[in-house]
């Protein structure tokens, strides 16, 4: 049924094995695209009633145990390359944030340091707007290139898109292949110290190493939701092995074999919980993937 490639096929995959916070049913393949070609050539040649869907690291996404009915795209595998000249860095959308900070430091280069340590890939990272109080990765990007789900390529230029507080605002179905990024000369030990700043802060208010999500929850216009979720007294809340991080209560985290129904209870729990303490009804800023519901 599936079309030829030179990348690689993994039938019936467990997406627990592939999920950053370990949890996830069976997806019916997922495909490693070795290069834009290869992609281009699948997304022409699929069975066109084949749902097919583009993720990341998966370290914003809760698969449900229930699998995916379709085929999930995964580009970190081969399409990871990185370029640099003195302007501008280039980087194919599989390739990790953190390989590109340090291609970029050990090139004397600042573009995207201060999102250190998210362990995301670029086309995650533009899909999602990530960011840190003072920088998304928006600030840097200069445009896109994409391939549409009928296999057409085209870029899209910063102005072309419109992205918000934790949303790159993708038009759907877009798969970013890769991405390109403002960049400007500095030096590695005015770098690094940033980066140290940025590791000693993370450690410290972060259940790093640990299988989590990062922020399950966007801050509502002028409020912190981890202090919401605080003040509503859910810090100690847990559902099966799905539980609310000391460190920091807006991350929760797998402490041991936890389900996505765990997370998603957990999840609405917490939304009602802070609801009635606050009236404020709190937004995911985590993916769902399969069929969930979150209400
Ligand atoms: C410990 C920890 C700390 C974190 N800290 C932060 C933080 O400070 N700031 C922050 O913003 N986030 C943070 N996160 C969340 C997460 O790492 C980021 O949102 C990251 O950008 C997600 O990238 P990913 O590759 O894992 O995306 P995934 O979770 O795989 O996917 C996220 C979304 O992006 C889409 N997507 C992925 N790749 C593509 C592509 N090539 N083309 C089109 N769409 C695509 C997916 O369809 C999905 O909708 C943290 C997570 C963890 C675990």
């Amino acid at each position: 049924m599936l079309p030829k490639i030179r990348g690689e096929y993994v039938f019936n995959c467990k997406m627990e094995s592939v999920s950053f916070i370990g949890t996830g049913g069976v997806c019916d393949v997922v495909f490693y695209p070795k290069d834009e070609e290869d992609l281009v050539h699948f997304l022409q040649n699929k069975p066109p009633d084949l749902p097919a869907l583009c993720l990341g690291n998966l370290s914003n996404t809760i698969i449900s145990d229930g699998g995916f009915r379709g085929c999930i795209i995964i580009l970190t595998r081969f399409m990871n390359d990185i370029e640099f000249n003195e302007n501008y860095v280039r980087s194919e959308a599989g390739a990790m944030l953190n390989s590109v900070i340090a291609k970029c430091i050990e090139n004397e280069l600042s573009c995207c340091e201060r999102l250190f340590l998210i362990p995301g890939t670029i086309g995650g990272a533009v899909a999602m707007n990530a960011g840190v109080p003072d920088f998304e990765i928006s600030d840097v990007l200069i445009e896109i290139s994409c391939i549409s789900h009928k296999g057409q390529k085209f870029s899209l230029k910063r102005s072309e898109i419109d992205m918000q507080y934790r949303s790159g605002n993708i038009p759907e179905n877009l798969i970013i292949t890769s991405a390109t990024f403002e960049a400007s000369r500095r030096a590695v030990p005015a770098l690094n110290s940033i980066i140290d700043e940025i590791a000693k802060k993370r450690i410290s208010s972060q259940p790093l190493g640990q299988r989590t999500l990062g922020s399950t929850f966007k801050n509502p216009p002028g409020h912190k939701a981890w202090q919401l979720i605080r003040e509503a007294g859910c810090s100690n809340l847990k559902i099966g092995q799905a539980s609310v991080c000391n460190l920091h209560a807006n991350f929760l985290t797998n402490t041991g074999d936890a389900t996505s129904e765990d997370f998603i209870r957990l999840i609405r729990l917490i939304k009602k919980k802070v609801f009635e303490k606050s009236g404020i009804y709190l937004e995911e800023e985590i993916i769902f993937v399969g069929e969930i519901e979150t209400k």
